[in-house]
């Protein structure tokens, strides 16, 4: 033993034939493990790489030791490589061909590897006696030919050899349609053949059938195999989906829950999904209960689990049924198929997959609740939408259209014809024509029409549609509302009526007042004339005074019935604009004023006019504005004031005239400032009028499209402004 480190370097050849196909498997089983997909292919192709890697070392090492003794213990040690390399190529030539029911029989796997321990342990255990014998070129070479179990061991090696290069090409040749794995498969293949071909012969015909001495060659040999297997599974790209997931990766990774319960009705696995799902990191040990999982949200959800467990027991599989759980993050809906495990013919136990429609459901339910607020919303307007499909002739109603047709929802199937019978006789070519129009035009269209309901009664509805267009822009539907407007027309009907009738009356109205204030007037006038020449003769004072009572009654009656001319002119007349000029008119106004009221010669009255730019407007309607603006500022003047004043501001523009009107009387306190404009309000004791002056130019002013706005302080004067517009565009 303590030559084992002692080489001899004489044979160095032989030993590089051995010694550099292991370097080259070293650089393979890198190449491997980290450049191939793993799976189970290249797991055992690996190992294979492997054990030739330390037959190629135990082979370099044993040629260049110096005698037998080093030579065997360095066999010994290393005698695992050769003695796998049979059951392993076997193995990797299974899963490469895809035998996968070999592959996962347990029987099968302990009778192809069983074997290999037994050989070896004897072997190892120097049962029968190893023979060394030295070689110049190669240095010591067991020879494996004096003991029949040895010989037995050789053959076992070269029977699993020759298994696994037959099921190889067989595997290739069968290959019809897949070119590329054809040819990997060829390239596996003859890279096996070719090393079986020389292990055979070298070490197996010639030493043990022949006699001759053993060349040990095979070891070398198989690089060939390990090399054009890499080229072969680098270059064809081998793996197919299934072949490069590995399948527990793929379980633990699915976002869909996974787990099975077993014949005792227990948990006996389940993927990472359901970890999460219940909380539980995968890293703590904790044992996990079925009753941690299956937390039912209601007795119906637990009937459900159990029946699908049953049914997977009495070997049948079962397909989405909705199964409801409660967990730490609230209750989750799935989607459950079961199917059993079965292991030597019988059930071991139940798969449950469940897919997580959560979200699905509570969309579902969502769309659910938005369809019955659009029912209810359909059903309160008596609006209904429908949906006409063109190239197949049928159409959708929504279940109000059908009520609103006197149907019950759904009564029957709809199509162009059966929708053109529902329409009233006289309404039908009508109603036709527009809706190949809409076809014609691809534009959205409207129209109202009259049906007749189930029961014979006539309805007016009112509908509107739109045309989906292709991508050619050729029309394949239709799709609009359709909505009950019987009762609408109804009252819209008397409306009208009515409000013709009001229009009437109200015309009827303003004549008879226009007449009767008319009328009125002529007596009062001849009245007045009479009572100013009667108090020129009177002389005696108590005579005078009664009869200027008895004028200014008279004046004030007349300026009433002035007043409600004036309303009456102002909602009965048209708008006549005519141009204006407002140096005259401001004249004509104050003029009249004084020449009327005689305490109006108290008051100053100047007006200011600023603007060249041509302004029209109704005359009649801005001189009454005018005229009770000027009035109000000299009747509420303050007689304590030592200068009263009533002072007129207008700036023409082309856009409109601004007109102020100021003065410095006894003000409104602003309490009353809002009551001033109403119909008949008299905020002052002095106040001998109608109280329908300002309500009067309020009127005027918005029947002119003006504003008035008002400032006052009590004690000081009030300021009135008028905005109006001006319509000399519409004279011109
Ligand atoms: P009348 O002058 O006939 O009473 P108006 O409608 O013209 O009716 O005016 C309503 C009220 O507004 C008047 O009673 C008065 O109290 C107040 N008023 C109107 N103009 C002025 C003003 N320039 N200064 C102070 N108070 C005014």
């Amino acid at each position: 033993m303590h030559d084992l480190f002692h080489f001899s370097f004489q044979n160095g050849l032989g030993f590089l034939i051995a010694f550099v196909p292991a370097l080259i498997n070293l650089g393979l089983i890198c190449y491997i493990v980290f450049f191939l997909p793993r799976n189970k292919i290249t797991n055992v192709f690996a190992l294979l790489t492997l054990c030739l890697f330390f037959w190629q070392i135990t082979d370099s090492l044993e040629r260049i030791s110096i005698h037998a003794a080093a030579a065997d213990a360095w066999d010994i040690i290393f005698c695992f490589s050769w003695s796998f390399v049979g059951p392993l190529s076997l193995h990797f030539s299974l899963l490469y061909s895809k035998r996968t029911r070999l592959c996962n029989s347990r029987p099968f796997m302990v009778l192809m590897y069983l074997p290999g321990f037994l050989f070896m342990a004897l072997y190892r255990d120097h049962f029968y006696p190893h023979h060394f014998k030295y070689f110049p070129f190669w240095g010591w070479i067991n020879g494996h030919n004096e003991n029949i179990i040895d010989r037995l061991f050789i053959y076992w090696v070269a029977l699993m050899v020759l298994a696994a290069t037959t099921i190889l090409l067989l595997y290739s040749r069968g290959i019809r349609h897949n070119r590329s794995l054809r040819k990997q498969s060829f390239l596996i293949g003859i890279g096996i053949t070719v090393p079986t071909l020389i292990g055979l012969v070298s070490q197996v015909l010639v030493p043990l059938i022949l006699g001759g001495h053993a060349i040990p060659l095979t070891s070398t040999a198989m690089t060939f195999f390990s090399l054009a297997t890499v080229v072969a599974l680098t270059r064809y790209n081998l793996f197919s989906p299934a072949d490069l997931v590995n399948y527990e990766t793929l379980l633990e990774n699915l976002p869909v829950m996974v787990f099975s319960i077993s014949r005792e009705w227990r948990l006996n696995y389940m993927n990472q999904f359901c970890y999460n799902l219940i909380g539980i990191g995968r890293k703590e040990s904790r044992r996990v209960h079925l009753s941690m999982l299956a937390r039912h949200h209601s007795p119906e959800d637990r009937k459900a689990f159990r029946l699908a467990w049953e049914l997977g027991m009495g070997g049948r599989a079962m397909d989405m049924v909705e199964w409801s759980m409660d967990t730490p993050k609230g209750t989750f809906c799935f989607l459950l198929s079961t199917s059993p495990i079965t292991n030597n013919h019988q059930v071991a136990g139940v798969l449950f997959v469940g897919r997580d429609i959560t979200a699905l459901k509570r969309t579902q339910s969502l769309v659910k609740y938005k369809e019955s607020l659009l029912e209810e919303a359909q059903r309160i307007s008596h609006v209904g939408s429908w949906e006409w499909d063109m190239r197949t002739d049928s159409g959708t109603w929504s279940d109000e259209l059908y009520r609103i047709h006197g149907y019950e929802p759904g009564e029957f199937r709809l199509n162009f014809e059966k929708f053109l019978e529902m329409q009233h006789p006289a309404d039908k070519a009508r109603v036709e024509a527009a809706v190949r129009q809409a076809i014609k035009d691809g534009k959205p269209f409207s129209y109202h029409s009259r049906i007749i309901r189930k029961g014979g009664e006539e309805a007016l509805v009112f509908s509107k549609g739109s045309v989906s267009l292709d991508q050619n822009g050729v029309p394949y539907r239709m799709w609009g509302t359709r909505q009950d407007v019987t009762e609408w027309s109804k009252k819209e009907q008397l409306l009208e009526e009515q409000n013709r009738e009001l229009q009437k009356i109200n015309q009827e109205l303003d004549r008879f007042v226009y007449s009767v204030s008319h009328d009125l007037r002529a007596p009062l006038t001849s009245i007045m004339g009479l009572v100013a020449i009667s108090r020129e003769n009177v002389e005696d004072p108590d005579q005078a005074q009664r009869l200027d009572l008895v004028q200014g009654s008279i004046e004030r009656l007349d300026h009433f019935i002035q007043d409600i001319l004036n309303y009456s002119r102002n909602s009965r007349l048209e708008i006549a604009p005519e141009r204006i000029d407002f140096k005259k008119l401001l004249e004509e106004i104050i003029e009249s004023i004084q020449f009327a009221n005689s305490a109006a010669k108290k008051v100053r009255v100047t007006t200011e006019i600023e603007g060249q730019t041509p302004f029209a407007t109704s005359k009649s309607r801005l001189t009454i504005a005018l005229n009770n603006l000027i009035c109000n500022a000299i009747r509420y003047s303050n007689p304590e004031a030592r200068n009263p004043y009533a002072r007129i501001r207008i700036l023409v523009s082309t856009e409109g005239a601004d007109i102020q009107v100021q003065d410095n009387g006894i003000g409104i306190p602003e309490g009353l400032q809002g009551k001033v404009f109403e119909m008949f309000y008299r905020g002052s004791e002095r106040s001998t009028g109608s109280g329908l002056g300002l309500y009067i130019v309020r009127e005027t002013v918005q029947k002119l499209k003006g504003e008035i706005s008002l400032e006052s302080r009590p004690g000081q004067g009030s300021c009135f402004r008028m905005r109006i517009p001006n319509l000399m565009g519409v004279v011109a």
